[in-house]
């Protein structure tokens, strides 16, 4: 059985940060980038002299998703492979690469196809004498509300977030598709990222402005015994809204204000979960109360903060980087 304590330790929570390259455009301006990043030391700092060192696990430049993946996600891809949650975030402001670093593209997957890929790898390898199932399935929160991006039926809008008698939040007709293949898993994917669009009646709306949960749910039980209880785990793995400030009108201004409170609550979860605190603040947001059971005890987090080298963008970069160190 696993531990029931709300701490995580140090250890299982990851804090990364990425700075992708110049946009071409960026490219023409000729500057210098704004952030110097230090691999080996794990720190970030502005490129000119006496500006503040931010301090990670680990800093990435570059286009290279892999190095990303298997320096530490896949590591909790396979933990949850073992029965423990994992949740993954990328965190930034919009156009940093949050999608990039996810996302598929077809000549650079991200953390979902390989983490996709890694589990049926796992089953297939490494775990032969367990027999497993999985189910996927993936929502959106956009000002506050759940949408379903897998069901096309009546329920799959404004879905509620319900406590069983156990004190479990879950998000109520959300529904949740069996799956024996990685392509299956990413037909979903592709299904849920084309419902996202096309349920757009508002043209104002952008992806930027929701979060995205993709979650795998993983149960599991030894093929030789038929009394071994059932062992279930859950990654989650989340492309977050973009965490600018934006106030231009006001109906920006209200997602702004949506995403800034799912942000600020995410950021108090993780940090007062590193210092075990005991009260989480896990129901002043719907993005915490839908992940409340996958964070906590001996789960694995892992943030993935990305910021633009612009010198134009330093300050919204700053925030992140601060935010990057919050949760550590
Ligand atoms: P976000 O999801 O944070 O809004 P995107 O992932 O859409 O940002 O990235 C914005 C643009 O920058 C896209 O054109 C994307 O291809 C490019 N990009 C982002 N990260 C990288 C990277 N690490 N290497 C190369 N191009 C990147
Ligand atoms: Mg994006």
């Amino acid at each position: 059985k696993l531990s029931k304590s709300t701490t995580i330790a140090s250890e299982n929570i990851q804090v990364m940060v990425r700075c992708r390259p110049p946009s071409d455009m960026e490219e023409q301006s000729h500057e210098q980038d704004c952030w110097l990043l230090i691999p080996e030391q794990g720190t970030v700092k502005l490129d000119e002299s006496n500006g503040t060192t931010f301090e990670y696990d680990r800093v990435f430049k570059g286009t290279d998703n892999t190095e990303i993946y298997e320096s530490g996600i896949q590591k909790l891809v396979r933990s949850t492979m073992e029965g423990y949650n994992g949740t993954v975030f990328a965190y930034g402001q919009t156009a940093s690469g949050k999608t990039y670093t996810m996302t598929r593209t077809a000549e650079e997957p991200g953390v979902i196809p390989k983490a996709v890929a890694d589990v049926f790898t796992y089953i297939e390898e490494e775990a032969i004498d367990r027999e497993f199932l999985l189910q996927v399935s993936y929502m959106e929160i956009y000002n506050e509300k759940i949408n379903d991006l897998l069901n096309t039926g009546r329920h799959s809008t404004g879905l509620s977030i319900r406590t069983t008698t156990h004190g479990q939040d879950y998000v109520e007709n959300l529904s949740t598709m069996a799956v024996t293949t990685p392509e299956e898993v990413m037909n979903y994917i592709e299904l849920g990222e084309g419902r996202r669009h096309t349920s757009e009646t508002d043209f104002n709306k952008n992806s930027s402005r929701s979060h995205t949960i993709f979650q795998l749910i993983i149960e599991s039980k030894p093929r030789m015994s038929s009394l071994a209880s059932v062992r279930t785990s859950r990654l989650n793995l989340i492309d977050l809204a973009g965490s600018e400030k934006v106030a231009t009108n006001t109906e920006r201004r209200q997602e702004g204000s949506f995403i800034n409170k799912s942000l600020l609550t995410l950021g108090k979860v993780i940090t007062q979960l590193n210092e075990g605190a005991k009260h989480i603040p896990y129901r002043d947001s719907k993005l915490t109360r839908i992940l409340s059971a996958s964070l906590s005890g001996n789960d694995r987090v892992a943030v993935i903060c990305t910021i633009n080298p612009a010198w134009k963008s330093k300050d919204e970069s700053t925030n992140t980087l601060r935010f990057a160190q919050g949760v550590k």
